[in-house]
């Protein structure tokens, strides 16, 4: 029993240096990722219901190392929110969105609004209504075609957050409430806070065509946020099911793989123009 805990003790502390050093390795690459261009942007459409045309698109952040292949979001944004890096990476994130979006303008495609996700950490940056301000002049891009994700959790000081929002929504930018109905959110909130876009997370969704509950969840997501002037954006939409309740629901926006997994720049461009032809 000795050697059992003794091997078992070994093996803990194993795992928990080569997670140390693992996360050191990747902090350390992550800090030089910038400089190396090895981050992209990948893009959602986004799917009015009513007239079948793209709504906007979602900007997702893919990281690309040599050594460490692709690595996706869920595993490094939380390390660069923890050790600061998301500051730079989140800037980054919204000059590359703005400066694609005023490159398919300037191709000829419909306007429509990008959005990025802001983390918990550049939200809170006392500069942030600065930053994206200069961004979007430098960028020239009309601030109507960029959006900003948040979450119901990082604006639980709902206070402070609405101050910020107020700030960040007179620079003439859209705001989405991404993830709705996850975090611990107050119904107030969403009264308070100047919202335009309050997305249904995919969770939801997902259960729509198994689940009565979430299918009540869903429906009432989207009266409340129509009472209160606010659209719809659902997320994880998959199934031609999903399509057609959160359709009859007035849902008013669909994301998901039903209609594209998130694409390369390049390849979102073919598909707005193979959407388009249909
Ligand atoms: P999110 O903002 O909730 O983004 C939606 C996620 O769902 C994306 O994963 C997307 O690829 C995935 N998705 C889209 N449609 C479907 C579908 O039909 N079914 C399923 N199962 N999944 C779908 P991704 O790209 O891996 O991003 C994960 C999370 O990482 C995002 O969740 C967001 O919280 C974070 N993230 C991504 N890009 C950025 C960024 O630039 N900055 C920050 N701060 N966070 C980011
Ligand atoms: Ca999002
Ligand atoms: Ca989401
Ligand atoms: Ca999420």
């Amino acid at each position: 029993a000795k050697r059992m805990g003794k091997s078992n003790y070994q093996f803990y502390r194993d795992s928990i240096n080569s997670k140390i050093t693992g996360n050191i390795g990747m902090e350390s690459l992550l800090r030089k990722a910038i400089d190396r261009n090895e981050f992209s942007l990948f893009y959602q459409p986004q799917i009015e219901t009513k007239t079948n045309r793209i709504y906007g698109a979602e900007a997702l952040i893919r990281w690309h190392n040599e050594k460490l292949g692709m690595v996706s979001p869920g595993e490094f944004i939380p390390l660069a929110e923890e050790t600061g890096l998301i500051v730079p990476i989140g800037e980054w994130v919204i000059k590359e969105a703005c400066r694609q979006n005023i490159a398919w303008q300037n191709a000829g495609f419909n306007c429509f609004p990008v959005s990025v996700n802001l983390s918990i950490r550049q939200f809170y940056q006392t500069d942030l209504t600065e930053t994206i301000k200069r961004i979007i002049q430098d960028s020239g891009l009309d601030p109507q075609f960029l959006e900003l994700e948040i979450t119901e959790s990082m604006a639980m000081d709902s206070e402070t957050s609405s101050v910020i929002l107020k700030d960040l929504k007179n620079l003439g930018v859209k705001i989405a409430m991404d993830d709705f109905g996850t975090g611990y959110s107050s119904l107030s909130n969403l009264k308070k806070f100047p919202i335009d876009h309050l997305k249904i997370d995919q969770s939801f969704v997902k259960d729509i065509s198994a689940d009565v509950d979430d299918r009540d969840i869903v429906a009432t997501i989207i009266m409340l946020a129509h009472n209160l002037h606010i659209k719809t954006i659902a997320e994880g939409v998959e199934t031609i099911d999903h399509v057609e309740f959160l359709t009859k629901h007035d849902c008013n926006v669909l994301q998901g793989y039903y209609f594209s997994k998130p694409l390369p720049a390049q390849d979102f461009e073919n598909w707005m123009n193979n959407w388009k032809k249909q």
